[in-house]
């Protein structure tokens, strides 16, 4: 928990960067002491300093694990459990990351219901009370539509069930959905969060004793743990998190509306204003941008495959921009030659010139 994370003490001689502890055991004799180190899946002091930091973003215990689907995993096992359910029924959106959706389906002991989160009525009889978890994915991909979280907690609540919101996209560092009524957060690190395309990682936040408790207990049993060196280099990404996805953020806000205005483009996907974005979103709306171009499939691919600067790839929020025609693959039900763009770090202009003399070549 933040309240336990020692004081930064600033000991004379102690390195300024904590060191990547690799050891798989820790030395330790006689009757096991809980407070002390031993097997290197049960805990680890790298790990630990990530934890902290992710949970002083969002007031919270943080837990980190092997991938974004590893942590998945940890919460639906853990959530069946907290709610003392047989079968948890797992109510995820049709429109988000697809792999949530095959994992909860495939997995024994989750019943996985696909819902419209925007229709409400679909959503209220979809909750079993009390052993359900409401997974809302918000702003959606790759339509970036911005779901109400207060209003889904009340709705979640009510049915004495649990709402676990994935943030990979917005991240902690633009919205915190445990200040809106959600009970445990997931982010896939290997995304924003640590931002330079160079690890797999993932991680849980909750202020909930229980629940983090059962995550933990899945971890070391399950074994989806991270990898020290892992660990350090998304602490080390983390440390500009709020930098980078502010600009990154500015920057996409800036490309939507000229995106728009090409004549190749038919239709832009940006979160849009209004009271919920503002609530929800005070800080900017994320660095992800989807657009659809006229011509169809043929044309997406061509636009993807003449760009100088924005990389090709399926990834998003790195500090590289990139771009991707999601149709390519089967998981996502958006239009054909919908292009989802990733804004990174560069120039904007740099960027813009680099985005329309795509969309020129392609045209
Ligand atoms: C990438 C991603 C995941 C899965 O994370 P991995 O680290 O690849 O396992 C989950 N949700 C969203 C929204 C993602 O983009």
């Amino acid at each position: 928990m933040h309240d336990d994370v020692d004081p930064v003490t600033f000991e004379a001689g102690s390195p300024a960067v904590p060191p990547i502890v690799l050891s798989s055991y820790f030395r330790s004799a006689g009757d096991p002491d809980p407070a002390a180190l031993h097997y290197g899946r049960m805990h680890n002091p790298t790990w630990s300093d990530l934890e902290a930091d992710l949970g002083r973003l969002e007031d919270a215990d943080a837990i980190v694990l092997a991938s974004g689907q590893a942590a998945t995993h940890a919460l639906l096992l853990a959530a069946r459990d907290v709610l003392d359910a047989d079968v948890l029924v797992a109510v995820v959106p049709g429109e988000g990351y697809y792999g949530t959706r095959n994992l909860a389906a495939a997995l024994p002991g989750i019943d996985a219901r696909v819902v419209d989160q925007r229709d409400l009525d679909a959503l209220r009889p979809a909750l079993e009370p009390g052993r359900s978890l409401l997974w809302v994915e918000t702003p959606t991909n790759p339509l970036l539509r911005v779901l109400d979280l207060d209003q889904l907690a009340t709705i979640t609540h009510d049915a004495g069930c649990l709402l676990a919101v994935d943030n990979t996209l917005a991240t902690a560092a633009l919205q915190r959905p445990l200040d809106h009524g959600a009970d445990v957060t997931m982010t896939s690190l290997t995304k924003a969060a640590s931002g330079h395309s160079d690890v797999i990682l993932g991680s849980l936040a909750t202020r909930d004793r229980a629940l983090a408790e059962r995550i933990r207990a899945w971890r070391t049993l399950a074994g989806g743990i991270p990898g020290p060196v892992e660990a350090w280099l998304a602490r080390r990404g983390l440390a500009t998190l709020e930098l980078r996805i502010r600009h990154q953020s500015r920057s996409a806000a800036e490309l939507a509306p000229r995106l728009a205005a090409h004549p190749l483009v038919r239709a832009v996907h940006y979160p849009v204003d209004g009271e919920v974005t503002q609530r929800q979103l005070p800080h900017g709306r994320g660095p992800v941008v989807s657009f659809v171009v006229a011509g169809g499939a043929a044309t997406a691919d061509r636009v993807v495959a003449s760009s100088r600067v924005v990389a090709p790839g399926t990834s998003f929020g790195g500090v590289h921009s990139s771009w991707e025609r999601r149709r390519r693959w089967a998981g996502d039900d958006c239009d054909d030659a919908l292009i989802r763009l990733s804004v990174g770090v560069e120039p904007v202009d740099e960027l813009w010139a680099d985005v329309s003399h795509a969309l020129d070549r392609a045209g």
